[in-house]
C-alpha cells in the first residue's frame, strides 16, 4: 500500500474489532484500483463514540464501516439517514454528504444480492427467518425488497419477539410481518419454500450444531432456498442437512461481500472489484 500525503482515510468501527476481516477486504480492493485510500481498523469503546465521530470529522474521514455494538447508537450522531437504514433501524455504513455524516445500511443489499441471480416468483414465496436480532431486521427488509408478501420471524424471548414486532409498526410492513415462538416451527417448515438462519447456531467452533432439527430439515419443500448469515464454517451443518434435501443454499460470505462492496462503491463513487474482495476473504 502506498500511503503519500495525499491519502484519504476510510475505516471501520466497533468494539472489539480486531476480528473484522473488512480492512483485509477493503484494502484488496483499493489496492486493485490504485485509489488514494486507506481503510483502517478503529477500536472503539461505546463510551468513546461521539468523541471518536467528532474526531472523524477533524481529520476528514471519507466514511467509515459500523459494526457492533455501534449499530444502533450512532443513529443520534449522524445529521441525516437513509430510507434503508431507517427501515432496519440500524446504520452499518456512514459517508459525507454536505449537511454532515449520513448513515446508510448496506446490509440488505448484501442479503439480497445472491438471491437475485435466481430467477423466482418472489410473491409466491414465504421466508421463515429464525432469530430475531440484529442482522433478523435487515433480512425481514431484504425478503420485502423481493417482493415476498408475508415474512414469519421466529424467536425464543417473548418479550424480545413482542418488540421486534412493535418496531414495524408505522412502516410499510407492519401487515407482513407475523412472529412466532420455535414451537410452532415445525408447523411453518411444510408450507416455506425459503428458510434463512440468523441465529449464531452453528458458528465456529460449535461446528456439529443446527438451530433446525434433522427431522425437520426433512420437511422443506422440494427445491426450497436455505440461506444461512454464517460465513464459518462454509457450509454450516444447517446447509449441509438442507442440501441433502434438495435445497439451495447460501451461506454469509456473499452478503459479506456485496455489503462491503455496495459501501465501497459509495465513498469511491465509482464500481469496485467484487471478485478481489471475495477472494481476499477466502484467502
Ligand atoms: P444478534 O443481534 O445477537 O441476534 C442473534 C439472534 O439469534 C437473537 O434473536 C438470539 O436470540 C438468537 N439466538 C442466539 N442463540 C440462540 C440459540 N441457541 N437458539 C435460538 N436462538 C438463538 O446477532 P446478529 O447481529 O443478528 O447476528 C446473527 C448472526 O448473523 C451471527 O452469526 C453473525 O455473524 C451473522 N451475520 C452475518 C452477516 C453477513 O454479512 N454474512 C451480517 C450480520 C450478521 P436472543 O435475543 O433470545 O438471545
Amino acid at each position: 500500500m502506498n500511503i503519500k500525503g495525499t491519502t484519504k482515510l476510510l475505516g471501520v468501527i466497533g468494539y472489539p474489532i480486531s476480528h473484522s476481516f473488512s480492512p483485509r477486504m477493503h484494502n484488496a480492493a483499493i489496492n486493485h484500483l490504485g485509489a488514494d485510500f486507506a481503510y483502517l481498523p478503529f477500536p472503539i469503546k461505546p463510551e468513546d463514540l461521539a468523541k471518536a465521530i467528532a474526531g472523524f470529522e477533524a481529520i476528514d474521514l471519507v466514511g467509515f464501516s459500523v459494526t457492533i455494538p455501534h449499530k444502533q447508537t450512532i443513529i443520534p450522531l449522524l445529521q441525516e439517514i437513509t430510507p434503508f437504514a431507517q427501515l432496519v433501524g440500524a446504520v452499518n455504513t456512514v459517508y459525507r454528504t454536505p449537511l454532515g455524516w449520513c448513515g446508510t445500511n448496506t446490509d440488505v443489499t448484501g442479503f439480497i444480492a445472491p438471491l437475485q441471480q435466481l430467477n423466482r416468483d418472489w410473491s409466491e414465496i414465504t421466508p421463515i427467518i429464525l432469530g430475531n436480532g440484529g442482522a433478523a431486521r435487515a433480512v425481514v427488509v431484504g425478503c420485502a425488497e423481493l417482493g415476498c408478501p408475508e415474512i414469519h420471524v421466529i424467536g425464543r424471548d417473548k418479550d424480545k419477539l413482542a418488540h421486534f414486532q412493535q418496531n414495524w409498526q408505522n412502516t410499510s410492513l407492519t401487515s407482513k410481518i407475523n412472529v412466532h415462538s420455535w414451537d410452532k416451527l415445525e408447523g411453518l417448515v411444510s408450507q416455506s419454500g425459503f428458510l434463512i438462519n440468523t441465529t449464531p447456531v452453528g458458528m465456529h467452533p460449535h461446528i456439529d450444531q443446527s438451530p433446525l432439527t434433522e427431522n425437520l430439515s426433512g420437511k422443506i419443500q422440494p427445491g426450497a432456498i436455505a440461506y444461512d448469515l454464517i460465513y464459518n464454517p462454509r457450509p454450516t451443518k444447517f446447509l449441509r442437512d438442507l442440501e441433502q434435501q434438495g435445497a439451495i443454499c447460501f451461506d454469509g460470505l456473499e452478503m459479506l461481500v456485496q455489503q462491503g462492496a455496495a459501501a465501497l462503491k459509495i465513498w469511491l463513487n465509482q464500481e469496485v472489484p467484487v471478485e478481489i474482495m471475495r477472494s481476499a476473504i477466502i484467502n
